[in-house]
């Protein structure tokens, strides 16, 4: 028998893992989200994410990858759908930004995760799609590799459906208190998850939006060249470029290659602006690619994002009680790499939300401070 009556606001993917979790412990969970799950605005949905451990000298995320990704597989074979592909990611340490790849092979070490030490030669021989003559060394994980990101929601939505969980539409603000309400009434509930993306800046004015900034992302995806396949994830890895402040995905199930360079700072209107792709990123991107990816110089932009990210001074996650009120509890905090903690974090949220443990300090709202790159995370 149900315990309490839950509910969930945000159906990204800390939302949907959450709501998903609490339902398999045996509460009532209804899931609310303003769009229809998977819409092109949410920061989950894209055609792919990365999964890999690499996470500088911080133990507690490279642990959490490697458990997220043992879920992620658990998933997969319970759905019948792909969700995941190890493609294997590989960081590439430029001269004078070698810090966090130092950090994270001695990470690497003590938490057991596989990987490889490459020499720019062994990087050539093995990926010849990247040109390396820059960089000092690689790092590779055989075990990471990319998830497919809008079926990983939709997938675990129908989970979290299957399990009796509810779903609804409807947008749920604050008042002046910062309570949720729902239809201009407190929404009503024993506990109640908020996880609203980037929307929990402005839901949250004085608890949120000090710690957080909002940044947008955009991304594109290149055509493959014309009848090679060398540039397929069959082929190549994911990789980070922290040096030439980029990221990028292989070609999966035919979306192209996905780089993205970051443009720090860029600002973006999450609720009114168009999500097309800006021209200052298409000369960059393509700036890049004839850098780092001479093969795919050339090649047709087929497809762009214009997305957004919510950092935390630290790039921690935030799941912790509202100040003010004691069944709310604040769950998100993405900072540009949830997506692949997705079954964790939901999880984790899952159980601070029922009382079965406390939060861990790192997620607690107040105390955040920035950290150098070194401690970050992320690397930044
Ligand atoms: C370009 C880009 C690349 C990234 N790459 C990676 C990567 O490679 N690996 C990785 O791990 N992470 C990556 N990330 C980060 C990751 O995608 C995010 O951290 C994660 O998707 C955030 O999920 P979320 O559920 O918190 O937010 P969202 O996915 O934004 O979901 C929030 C949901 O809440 C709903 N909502 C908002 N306000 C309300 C309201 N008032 N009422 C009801 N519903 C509401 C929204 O409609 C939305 O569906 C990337 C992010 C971006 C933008």
């Amino acid at each position: 028998m149900a315990r309490n009556t839950c509910v969930v606001v945000g159906a990204g993917i800390a939302g949907v893992m959450t709501a998903l979790h609490m339902q398999r412990r045996g509460e009532q969970v209804t899931l609310i989200d303003r769009w229809e799950p998977g819409h092109a605005r949410a920061a989950s949905s894209d055609h792919n994410r990365v999964i890999r451990a690499i996470s500088g000298r911080d133990e507690f995320y490279t642990r959490w990858v490697r458990q997220s990704r043992d879920m992620w597989l658990e998933m997969q074979a319970e759905s019948g759908q792909n969700l995941m592909y190890e493609c294997g990611a590989l960081i590439l340490a430029t001269e004078g930004h070698c810090h966090w790849e130092d950090a994270t092979s001695e990470t690497f070490d003590k938490v057991g995760v596989p990987y490889y030490k490459f020499t720019p030669e062994e990087v050539h021989a093995r990926f010849p799609q990247f040109k390396v003559d820059d960089i000092k060394y690689a790092l590779f994980e055989p075990e990471a590799g990319l998830l497919m990101a809008h079926r990983c929601v939709i997938t675990a939505l129908d989970l979290f459906k299957r399990a009796g969980g509810v779903l609804k539409r409807g947008t749920v603000t604050t008042d002046a208190r910062e309570r949720p309400m729902l239809d201009g009434k407190p929404l009503q509930a024993d506990v109640i998850v908020i996880a609203p993306g980037a929307w929990m800046a402005e839901m949250f004015p004085r608890t949120i939006k000090p710690i957080s900034a909002i940044m947008g992302i955009n991304v594109l995806y290149t055509s493959t060249p014309d009848g090679s396949d060398a540039f397929d994830m069959a082929n190549m890895p994911c990789w980070i470029d922290h040096g030439q402040g980029s990221f990028g995905i292989p070609s999966s199930e035919g979306s192209g290659v996905k780089a993205a360079v970051v443009i720090p700072n860029t600002p973006i209107d999450i609720n009114n602006d168009e999500r097309l792709i800006e021209k200052a990123s298409l000369a960059k991107t393509r700036q890049y690619i004839r850098h780092r990816l001479p093969g795919l110089e050339g090649q047709r932009v087929v497809d762009s994002k214009f997305n957004q990210v919510i950092l935390t001074p630290d790039t921690h996650f935030i799941v912790d009680w509202h100040p003010e009120h004691e069944n709310v509890l604040l769950a998100g905090g993405c900072s540009g790499h949830l997506f692949k903690h997705g079954p964790v974090f939901g999880d984790f949220a899952a159980g601070v939300a029922l009382g079965e443990y406390g939060t861990a300090d790192r997620f607690k709202i107040a105390g955040r401070k920035k950290l150098s790159p070194k401690e970050s995370p992320s690397g930044r």
